[in-house]
């Protein structure tokens, strides 16, 4: 048995006797629940296994957590059917994920569900089948739509009834069913439906006789069949075939296969083929440079920690084209040599296709791929891959801190400051911030990369608390490219609005010289908003406190919200006038005023309208590196991690915009973004510039960043959040209190902070503010109040909470229609 090294409340040791499993359900639940283990399954029942149980009427997916003797609960239920024969979640994985639940304040069984690759999942519902009594006696039945129904059952098993209404053609057959049902006819019964997802398998052709053999065989067969022949030649080539190549070479295959294995000369078989994700290598890989001083120190550090198993995590600062991922590829070499596993986390993978590329080209089929962008079947298999050890490098966005890698060795955490790593539905996790703890869970290294880290991460750093390492210059000694701030307000005319004349002359420039270059603007769309002249009016989202974005390509209207959207009115809606006009600028209107300032360029945009179809990203990222592109326009999206050397412009239109979003890390935000984007810029042979057009050119985050100087914006920003009492100085946990009724959202949040207050008044070092409406006050229907708490330490605002939600749960009148949510180490506060 195994043991899962968890705390004693759900790692009793199983043995022989456990009768009890303890399951955590995908269910907003904030325990394990108790089930009977039936007698004829307690030696096979093991911790990290899926399961089958019932709650309520229904039954549900389950993990076993925990095995036990004994159960404090009297009338136990028995566990229905136990899904895996090996345990899917190991000892780690149960580990890491109950440690999410605990300091995330959010149920086990979910947080397994968003670890758990949708494939795995299994699905229960109530099927109809035929009495067994019934099946045996046909002639009882009764006739009509009635009689259908049984002849369909007893042809095809039990089946739901929404199926049976589709393939019958009858649109409501439940009062039917009912009476057959009455009638002891039906059998009514929950049953795990056939998984979605599921290994593929192939037809495979394969020699069964010897080499000697086979050719007396195809020799013989010349003449008799010469179709025969023909397989059993290219048999020789190669023993074994899958059925699809084989009839690709030869058409008539299948017929004369069939033929030969009547014969036993071959035999045909279905085996598993896994979905193939990860690119192949080029033939021809590029040998890796030669490390500069900078990188051998830094991979030196890091060498002598895998060494040692010690997971203080390390920091690696380096700017941006400083060779931060040559750093990551070596120390992931070292970790594969010391026969352990790797964990690479990026930002959003569709944005990094350029990276997993390197990877790829460095470290062939050991890498498997995780990410949202994966079809069920795709992840499912890369996951199988890991998990059997086939491949020992995950790379992935978020969610792949839960790839299943035993001996992990290495953890890589690249661009750590990125706002994606931060899960903004249930379980709330920062992926950054678990890698950490799951590193120091398998004592492995983990390494925090990027050229903005975040004020927490350098905060650690400077106090000890990390281990700092930095790339100071970009590889051989290319210059961070020179950046200009341009003042919009002296460049107001109409011409000037959008793109000013400095960064026209520029771009007019790079296009001369057949470079190519990047134009930032942070918003998707034409126009931020239509607003009526005449009335003032600005159409809204009709289910979110938003106004609607204008999208001029298809004349909508759209929330960027909740995706509503309706088509652009001709008049006002409010005072019929005809005078709505465009205002604020996204990345359509840029690329219009583009595209008529320079009518020969070939423009592309990117932005999330360009890119919701599958793989949009990487086609508009290669042609960009593939030189058919000579302008880009687009949103954040093109400021990630892209190493094209031909880059040697880029453009930031209206930089400030940010800086009106209600958020104390605003300021952070634009400076990352500004930094991130102005190091696309020169990473070949030629100089980079960047132009940034402002009407805040005073502002300090844009300061420094024109001087490339995160150091001296760290030592600013650190003391304003010192003087404000904000993270890294305090803990932050954001209570959010929703509802479809307005009144009844603002007395719940009331209330609950009556209940947080009282509790903090008796806490030192704890502050609450609020409750107040939230400033996206209305979403999807649902009317918003929010709270912070503030604390200085996470163990007093984790016990604080806690106890609160405890006592909030037990007065459920109070919280009627409301829905609360926790969100520890919050990242958006809208
Ligand atoms: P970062 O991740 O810090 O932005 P990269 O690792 O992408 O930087 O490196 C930028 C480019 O420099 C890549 O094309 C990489 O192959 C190259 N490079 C990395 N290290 C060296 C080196 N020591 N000498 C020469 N080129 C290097
Ligand atoms: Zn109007
Ligand atoms: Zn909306």
């Amino acid at each position: 048995m195994q043991h899962s090294g968890l705390g004693a409340q759900f790692a009793l040791e199983g043995s022989e006797t456990s009768a009890i499993a303890q399951v955590a359900v995908e269910l907003p639940l904030e325990t394990p629940l108790d089930y009977r283990i039936p007698q004829d399954l307690r030696t096979s029942c093991q911790v990290g296994q899926r399961v089958l149980v019932p709650v309520g009427k229904r039954q549900v997916l389950g993990y076993i957590v925990g095995l036990a003797s004994t159960s404090a609960v009297a009338d136990l239920k028995e566990l229905v059917e136990v899904l895996d024969d090996t345990p899917l979640l190991t000892p780690a994985l149960l580990q890491l994920t109950r440690w999410i639940a605990e300091y995330y304040l959010c149920p086990w069984g979910q947080v397994l569900k968003a670890a758990v690759p949708e494939g795995f999942r299994v699905q229960t519902d109530v099927v109809y089948a035929l009495m067994a009594t019934a099946q045996d006696n046909p002639q009882a039945w009764p006739q009509g739509r009635a009689g259908e129904v049984l002849e369909y059952l007893a042809h095809h098993g039990g089946q739901r009834q929404h199926d049976l209404e589709r393939v019958l053609g009858v649109p409501d057959i439940a009062p039917l069913l009912r009476r057959l049902q009455h009638q002891g006819l039906l059998l009514r019964q929950q049953q795990r439906l056939a998984p979605k997802t599921q290994p593929r398998l192939v037809t495979v052709v394969r020699v069964c006789l010897p080499p000697a053999e086979v050719s007396v065989l195809q020799q013989h067969m010349q003449q008799r069949s010469p179709s025969q022949a023909a397989v059993l030649a290219v048999l020789q080539e190669q023993p074994e075939w899958e059925m699809a190549a084989l009839r690709q070479r030869l058409p008539g295959a299948p017929a004369a296969v069939k033929r030969l294995a009547a014969r036993a000369a071959v035999e045909v078989v279905q085996v598993e083929k896994m979905r193939a994700v990860v690119p192949a290598p080029p033939r021809l890989a590029s040998p890796p440079p030669t490390l500069n001083q900078a990188q051998q120190q830094a991979l030196g550090q890091i060498e002598t920690r895998l060494a040692a198993a010690d997971s203080t995590p390390v920091l690696l600062y380096g700017v941006t084209g400083s060779g931060k991922t040559e750093v990551y590829m070596r120390a992931i070499g070292i970790a594969l040599r010391q026969g352990k596993t790797a964990l690479v986390l990026v930002p959003e993978i569709a944005l990094t296709d350029q990276l997993v590329e390197r990877f790829v080209a460095r470290f062939a089929s050991h890498i498997a791929v995780l990410h949202s962008g994966l079809s069920a079947g795709e992840r499912f298999d890369e996951w199988r891959r890991l998990a059997c050890g086939e491949a020992r490098i995950a790379i992935g966005a978020r969610s792949a801190v839960f790839a299943p890698l035993a001996n992990l060795g290495l953890v890589i955490v690249d661009e750590e400051h990125d706002t994606s790593y931060k899960q903004e539905e249930t379980p709330r996790y920062n992926a950054r911030d678990v890698a950490i703890v799951r590193a120091q869970q398998s004592r492995a290294v983990v390494v925090l990369g990027s050229a903005t880290p975040a004020l927490e991460t350098f905060h650690n750093a400077r106090s000890g608390k990390y281990l700092s390492l930095s790339l100071p210059q970009r590889v051989e000694d290319k210059p961070l490219p020179g950046i200009t701030v341009i003042d919009q307000r002296a460049h107001a005319t109409p011409n000037e609005r959008v793109i000013s004349t400095p960064l026209y002359q520029a771009i007019a420039t790079c296009l001369q010289r057949q470079e190519q270059c990047l134009i930032l603007i942070n918003r998707r769309g034409f126009a931020a908003y239509l607003q009526c002249r005449d009335c003032g009016a600005v159409p809204q989202c009709a289910h979110c406190s938003v106004s609607l974005t204008y999208h001029r390509r298809d004349r909508t209207l759209k929330c960027h919200y909740c995706d509503f959207s309706h088509p652009a009115p001709a008049v006002c809606p409010a005072c019929s006038s005809p005078t709505l006009r465009p205002f604020g600028l996204g990345t359509q209107q840029v690329e219009e005023v583009l595209q008529a300032l320079f009518p020969t360029a070939r423009l592309a945009r990117m932005d999330r309208d360009t890119t919701r179809a599958k793989a949009a990203h990487q086609r508009i990222l290669r042609t960009l590196g593939s030189g058919a592109i000579d302008i880009l326009v687009g949103t954040q999206m093109i400021a990630k991690g892209h190493d094209y050397p031909n880059i040697t412009l880029v453009g930031v239109v209206s930089a400030d915009a940010t800086l009106a979003i209600p958020d104390f890390r605003a300021p952070e935000r634009l400076f990352q973004l500004l930094t991130q984007v102005a190091g696309r810029a020169g990473r070949g042979p030629a100089y980079g510039q960047v132009f940034i057009q402002t009407y805040r050119p005073e502002h300090y985050s844009i300061a420094f960043a024109q001087h490339h100087d995160f150091p001296g914006f760290f030592h600013d920003e650190v003391q304003r959040r010192q003087a404000m009492l904000y993270p890294p100085y305090t803990r932050l946990a954001r209570v959010i209190v929703d509802s479809p009724d307005t009144a009844r959202a603002e007395a719940a949040s009331r209330w609950l902070g009556a209940v947080l207050q009282r509790r903090i008044a008796h806490t030192p070092h704890l502050t609450l503010l609020g409750p107040a409406e939230a400033p996206l006050a209305k979403l999807n229907d649902r009317y918003r109040w929010h709270m912070l708490v503030k604390a200085a330490s996470s163990r007093a605002l984790h016990q604080c909470l806690k106890e609160a939600l405890a006592e909030a749960h037990q007065d459920r009148e109070q919280l009627r229609a409301a829905r609360i949510s926790v969100d520890i180490d919050p990242v958006t506060f809208l």
